[in-house]
């Protein structure tokens, strides 16, 4: 039997900014595939159309690109197997699901919201273990149920769930897992409106594009004795599962990473000036273990020495001074041209500085304080040493403050675009909400984000700094705040 070419894929939802998490298991796809002389792909999970935005997937595109993950297929670049999209997909899942509904594999539930909810709240009531749906019309006999859906009534598509036993399979890094059956639901297939659930749309990509190995986040693992089920119910043949460990906070219990705690978005990274090939070779250090202790290394280095054999299950922690120490030595080992390219790639161009300009044109008297009158535009965190009181106006205690500032940052990150104006009208709307005067508010923001208390005005310049950075400093502020020493 010849050797089936190694197909592996990453599959992001594109509902926010692109996720280091995303990087991180794209580098390992990626790896794996090349090693292998195979294929990566990128398959755009965009079935939850209340969710999914179109900015998300051209950034987790650009994102991917800037790091060199490039894949083979994929939405822009086409490929055998496409669409690469899932929302352009949508009659291949609802014939793929009518097909397990002959087969008897599945089932129609015609079960309403209001039905459901109630059996749910009768089961809590009755003191049942079960979380999951209660298969009520798992028995409806073929023809009923056929003559029901003729008549129009609404109807979600589910799988037949084994009843009893386990569920096992086996993960390359952890080897079998197993699940009772009677803790796994039927799970929808197909939602009345005809759009598919991810599981459905997932595993009939996953079979579709022929990928061989799904290399994806640990949090997948619950959902996996569905998908194998459904490989079952359809007569295919699995792909290898390989769960990688989620990424870790550094903190003392090592939670699962999140923008609390640490910058996620990769914009973020590319703003404050992390080379790309010291954040691929961070994230390959993630799980990873290249051998005699080497921690510097390339794609194509990794690629010649990988196997998942060296991948270990000890939380991998995202600490963001290691990722710094990393990113220093790529920085000594640019010659000085690619160095300074580099360099005005970023901040030192035309384009931004054209942004800077009317901002700081006002307040200069030389042409040479250009740069000294705005430091921050380039930064990426802050130095409060000098005037962080100001960030606790009198009367105001520092936990307040923190709070406040983690109020603004939770608000900036949950807006749908980021402006001076939007900006402003959250950090108004915090004082008139806390009845706060707006100085005891501007004045520790113009601290928190700019380091100075004199500077051009305050939110025209959070505008030019961007999100990434000002969520950043916010949440950097806080915590500053949080443990100062103020003068007595
Ligand atoms: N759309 C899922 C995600 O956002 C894909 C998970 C998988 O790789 O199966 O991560």
């Amino acid at each position: 039997m010849t050797e089936k070419t190694v197909r592996t894929r990453i599959a992001p939802s594109p509902t926010g900014d692109p996720h280091v998490g995303t990087a991180y298991i794209a580098l390992f796809n990626y790896v794996f595939a090349k090693k292998h002389g195979g294929q990566f792909l990128l398959r755009i999970e965009d079935t939850d159309q209340t969710r999914s935005r179109s900015d998300s997937e051209l950034a987790i595109m650009e994102s991917l690109n800037w790091l060199g993950l490039s894949w083979d297929e994929g939405p822009d670049k086409g490929g055998p197997y496409g669409p690469y999209r899932q929302s352009e997909r949508q009659s291949i899942y609802k014939e793929q699901a009518e097909i397990l509904l002959e087969k008897g594999e599945a089932y129609r539930c015609f079960c309403t919201p209001e039905i459901l909810a109630a059996d749910r709240e009768a089961e809590l009531k009755s003191g049942s273990r079960r979380t999951g749906y209660n298969r009520r019309c798992r028995n409806i006999d073929a023809q009923t149920s056929a003559k029901r859906a003729a008549d129009g009534e609404p109807f979600t598509i589910r799988l037949k769930m084994a009843v009893d036993g386990d569920s096992v399979f086996t993960d390359r890094l952890r080897g079998e897992i197993r699940r009772p059956n009677e803790e796994l639901d039927d799970q929808v297939l197909l939602k009345s409106d005809g759009f598919p659930t991810y599981h459905l749309a997932n595993v009939v990509d996953d079979h579709l594009m022929k990928i061989t190995h799904v290399i994806r986040a640990e949090e997948w693992i619950p959902s996996t004795p569905k998908h194998v089920r459904l490989y079952e119910a359809f007569g295919w043949e699995k792909p290898e599962f390989i769960h990688m460990p989620l990424l870790r906070n550094p903190d003392k219990n090592k939670s699962k990473i999140s923008k609390r705690k640490n910058p996620v978005s990769l914009k973020f990274y590319k703003e404050t000036g992390i080379l790309p090939e010291a954040l691929v070779n961070f994230l390959g250090l993630m799980g990873f273990s290249f051998g005699n202790d080497v921690e510097k290394f390339t794609v194509e280095q990794m690629i010649e020495v990988f196997s998942f054999d060296n991948v270990s299950l000890g939380g991998p922690v995202f600490d963001l001074e290691k990722l710094t120490w990393l990113n220093g030595l790529y920085i000594r080992d640019l010659g000085p041209e690619e160095l300074l390219d580099r360099v005005m790639g970023l901040y030192l161009n035309r384009e931004y500085f054209q942004k800077i300009v009317p901002l700081v044109h006002e307040r200069m008297r030389y042409l040479s304080d250009f740069i000294d009158s705005a430091p921050f535009f380039y930064n990426g965190d802050l130095d409060y040493s000098a005037e962080g009181n100001l960030m606790v106006p009198k009367g105001r205690t520092q936990v307040e403050m923190a709070s406040m500032f983690e109020e603004g940052a939770e608000k900036i990150d949950a807006l749908e675009s980021f402006s001076a104006s939007l900006v402003e009208e959250i950090f108004r709307t915090i004082s008139e909400q806390k009845e706060w005067k707006i100085k005891e508010i501007f004045m520790p923001v113009r601290i928190a984000c700019l380091g100075r208390k004199a500077s051009p005005p305050l939110f025209e310049c959070i505008e030019v700094i961007g999100r990434e950075r000002i969520r950043r400093r916010l949440r950097k502020a806080a915590e500053y705040v949080r443990t100062m020493k103020m003068p007595a």
